[in-house]
């Protein structure tokens, strides 16, 4: 008999372990909180390791790729002047832009009519033992079943609820970063600026970016550092962003850009946290992707190593011949490491993003510009 996986979450980290598991023969029912599949969200730098795992997962060729094709991105000082400088998708790795719906969108083509996917249905009690979990859904309607697994995956996001009811709260788990985020999709081009710019606008413990996306709009981040994180995420965001950026109005751009957030109900107002936890795993219950490790936006790595994830606990089921509990171990083992590197430089990442202090202002601007320089330098005919 086939073993049966339950994947919570339809989610990037869920789709690629549901395909990867189906490779391996298993069974994989993915149940999804909301009604419908989501579409659009916002700008992702698919860095090398990301591209790498599309490719392995078969949806690389599929993907949307939006880096426009004449791209540039300019530095706005608060006194109106701007300054060309390093764009973020021609880092030295060259990561390519897309829309987070655009990975979601190609590895849906390798889900669909393939796994069975049941929306509007939630976990709401997980029982592990050592061969099986079992586990209580309930769905929109109100109905509720119990089913058993031989694995429940949570790959259910940062807040995922499956962490919380097999592994503890949230708390014992979170790592605050200190700072928020706010991202969604423009609906017109930021004024004074051509098809294909990109822009950020910074300050110390706050900042405006616009990232340019090919036949798309542009989407909108801002971050901002805030002593209370948790307090900040239940204000209202467009009240909350006027007061913090009131006197970076740049040319109005600010106004502009909130006036787009005041038009859409498609954004995320959150506070950043790292996830980290001693173990992935507990009896036949496994956390994968942001669930399990959330290395946050400033890592520039989280989708890439959602699909690295699904494919590496394909690999192990494969190497352990089908045992399970010894699989999840070799899971662990072979991605603890990726992920242990990657999370030591978030914070100081994050600087590049929302500078804390003046002379990290000063730092960010100063290697924007060797940035640019270099490209410069590297390809000529590039800049
Ligand atoms: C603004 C921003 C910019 C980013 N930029 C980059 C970047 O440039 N490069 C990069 O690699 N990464 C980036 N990331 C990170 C990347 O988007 C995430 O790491 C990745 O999307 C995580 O995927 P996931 O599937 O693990 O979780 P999620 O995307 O959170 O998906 C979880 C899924 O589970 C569902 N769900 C939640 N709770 C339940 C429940 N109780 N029951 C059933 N379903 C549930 C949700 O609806 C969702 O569909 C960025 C993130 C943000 C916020």
């Amino acid at each position: 008999m086939t073993q049966r996986a339950l994947i919570v979450g339809l989610g990037i980290s869920g789709m690629s372990a549901a395909i990867a598991l189906k490779r391996q023969g298993w069974t994989p029912v993915i149940i999804e909180r909301a009604p419908e599949r989501r579409r659009g969200g916002y700008f992702i730098g698919l860095r090398d390791e990301g591209k790498d795992a599309a490719e392995a997962l078969g949806v690389l060729d599929i993907m949307e790729k939006r880096t426009p094709e004449n791209i540039r991105f300019w530095d706005v000082r608060k006194d109106g002047s701007r300054r060309r400088i390093a764009d973020l998708t021609r880092e030295t790795d060259a990561p390519i832009a897309v829309l987070r719906g655009d990975i979601e969108e190609a590895l849906w083509r390798g889900v669909e009519g393939r796994v069975e996917v049941r929306f509007g249905t939630v976990p709401q009690t997980i029982v592990t033992g050592n061969t099986q979990a079992q586990v209580t859904l309930r769905s929109d309607g109100g109905q509720e079943t119990t089913e058993a697994y031989d694995l429940v995956i949570g790959a259910d996001g940062v807040r995922s609820t499956v962490r919380r009811l097999v592994f503890g709260p949230d708390e014992a788990f979170f790592h605050s970063l200190g700072t928020m985020l706010c991202a969604f999709p423009l609906r017109r081009p930021v004024r004074g600026f051509k098809d294909g710019d990109g822009l950020m606008l910074a300050d110390t413990r706050r900042t405006l970016t616009v990232f340019p996306l090919e036949g798309r709009p542009s989407t909108a981040l801002f971050s901002y550092r805030t002593k209370n994180p948790t307090a900040a995420s239940k204000k209202d965001p467009l009240t909350t962003l006027r007061q913090i950026f009131v006197d970076l109005d740049i040319d109005g751009i600010v106004s502009r850009v909130l006036e787009d957030l005041a038009a859409t109900d498609d954004f995320l107002f959150d506070s950043v946290q790292m996830v980290k936890m001693p173990r992935w795993s507990k009896g036949r219950v496994l956390l994968l992707g942001d669930s399990a490790w959330c290395l946050t936006l400033y890592s520039g790595m989280g989708a890439s190593v959602g699909m690295i994830g699904g494919l590496a606990l394909g690999d192990s089921l494969k190497s352990c011949n089908g045992d399970v509990n010894a699989a999840l171990q070799a899971f662990e083992a072979k991605l603890r490491p990726f992920v242990r590197k990657h999370q030591r430089f978030v914070v100081l990442r994050s600087q590049l993003f929302v500078p804390s202090t003046r002379l990290s202002l000063w730092g960010r601007r100063v290697l924007w510009q060797i940035l640019l320089s270099s490209r410069k330098y590297l390809f000529p005919n590039k800049t």
